[in-house]
């Protein structure tokens, strides 16, 4: 059986960094978020093929989805640049016949008040799916589980890696940097996390770790914004009040519908 395993990226959770202006494109430190995102994908990387996989597919779901230096990667690894939307039948490149999930450079979801905690937008208060609220991490993780394929390994800050332990206890992680606040924490060398990520994805291909699937049986999304203009213009075009209810087959297809009403808010707002 061919091994293929699915990347979703992110970069406030990689080695280093503690502020946006390190995390965001344009901010005054990108070069240094960005250069250790790529040490931190290319541990990842490595360590999965020492392990034996045949393919490899990243999804860039960072800003604009235009992260990833294609210079560097391996013919065997194919990335989805520019955020193309999920939709109910694409799941970002996910399907059934990936043997893993694996989140890199992730962090906790909005209002944990660890470091550069958010749910996607600065809009989103907090993600409610079958009444367990959830940030990034949930949200992939369902999305995946919607596809039989369970999350493998994560690589985050310490509070990430607790939020998907507690969602997946078995799951494979590695802290690169401990969460003292939002902008703060002890990180650890670039050189020893690129050591730390190689061998744990190393040892996921050769011992997969005993996570199941996160599957979600009758999705209810509940997605509450923050005040402001985002929330208004969400009020005005779908007629709710400060949040909405999306409920569809599958998690794909609720993240789905809700990235349709938010490119819909987005082109409103311009
Ligand atoms: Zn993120």
């Amino acid at each position: 059986m061919t091994k293929k395993y699915m990347i979703r990226s992110d970069i406030e959770g990689v080695t280093g960094v503690v502020s946006y202006e390190q995390a965001a494109p344009g901010g005054s430190e990108f070069a240094f978020g960005k250069r250790m995102f790529m040490s931190d994908l290319m541990a990842l990387i490595e360590g999965l093929n020492q392990g034996g996989v045949d393919e490899i597919v990243i999804y860039d779901e960072h800003f604009d989805g235009r992260n990833i230096d294609i210079d560097m990667l391996p013919q065997n690894v194919t990335a989805i640049c520019g955020k193309p939307p999920y939709k109910a039948d694409w799941a970002g490149g996910l399907d059934e016949t990936f043997s893993g999930l694996i989140l890199l450079g992730f962090h906790s979801k909005q209002n944990t008040g660890e470091l550069l905690h958010h749910s996607y937008e600065p809009d989103i208060k907090d993600l409610v799916l079958n009444g367990i609220s959830v940030g990034e991490i949930g949200i992939e993780t369902a999305i995946a589980g919607d596809w039989g394929v369970p999350l493998q390994l994560i690589t985050a800050d310490s509070a990430g890696v607790k939020e998907a332990k507690d969602l997946v206890p078995n799951v494979a992680s590695v802290s690169v940097k401990q969460s003292l606040c939002a902008n703060g924490g002890v990180c650890l060398s670039a050189q020893l996390t690129a050591k730390m990520i190689q061998e744990a994805a190393t040892e996921i291909v050769k011992n997969p770790p005993a996570s199941e699937p996160w599957k979600i049986a009758n999705p209810e999304l509940k997605v509450v914004f923050n005040s402001g203009s985002y929330r208004d213009k969400f009020g005005e075009l779908f007629n709710c009040d400060g949040e909405i209810l999306i409920c569809e087959d599958t998690v794909t297809g609720c993240w789905a519908e809700y990235w349709k009403m938010k490119l819909k808010a987005q082109e409103a707002m311009k």
